[in-house]
């Protein structure tokens, strides 16, 4: 069965606090953020009658900010952005090269950090940087925010979960 549109109902919070108080009242919804992942899934039919947690107007989630103790990437950074922002590609190389890896140039200007990571593919090489970056992750989701170790931000390959495991 092909993807029918018609059967979903699409959410479009117009940003971080709107998508998640949207995705308080239905858990259930799928996050679309570059939609790289999700496409695949849409092609078989599988997102046929689910709601879709559209991503793409929640701006505050598409920055970079760097400190002296790091940088926060936010979940929509693609990673075509995190390769040529400056001190990503100073300080954390490893990262910037990972995101270089993945698929083709049209790949890396839509796919996002976050939907790799939340995907959970076993090869995927963005979300499984240096252990000595000490990576976390931070979890907007209801019922309350929350930080973790990336690694603890899947249910396994391929299960994502906007919760992390504790
Ligand atoms: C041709 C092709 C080649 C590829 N090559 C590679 C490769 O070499 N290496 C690699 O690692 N990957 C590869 N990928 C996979 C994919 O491009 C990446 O994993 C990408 O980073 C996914 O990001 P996205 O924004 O497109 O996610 P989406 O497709 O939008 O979402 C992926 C999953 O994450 C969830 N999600 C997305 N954003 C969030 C969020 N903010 N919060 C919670 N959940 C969220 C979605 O609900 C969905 O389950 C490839 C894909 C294709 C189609």
């Amino acid at each position: 069965m092909r993807g029918d549109a018609k059967s979903m109902t699409v959410l479009s919070p117009r940003g971080a606090a709107e998508a998640v108080a949207a995705y308080a009242k239905a858990p259930a919804a799928l996050p679309l953020a570059g939609g790289t992942d999700l496409m695949v899934g849409w092609n078989v039919g599988v997102l046929n009658n689910r709601t879709i947690l559209d991503l793409s107007r929640v701006s505050e989630w598409k920055k970079i900010k760097a400190s002296a103790s790091g940088v926060e990437i936010g979940s929509l950074v693609t990673h075509s952005a995190i390769q040529t922002h400056p001190v990503v590609a100073r300080r954390f190389p490893l990262l910037a090269a990972a995101c270089a890896t993945v698929g083709a140039a049209q790949i890396q200007n839509r796919g996002t950090l976050g939907g790799n990571i939340a995907n959970a593919s076993p090869p995927a090489t963005p979300s499984r940087p240096s252990p000595s970056t000490r990576p976390s992750c931070a979890c907007s989701a209801p019922p309350a925010a929350a930080r973790c170790r990336c690694s603890r931000s899947s249910r396994g390959s391929r299960r994502p979960t906007s919760r992390p495991a504790s």
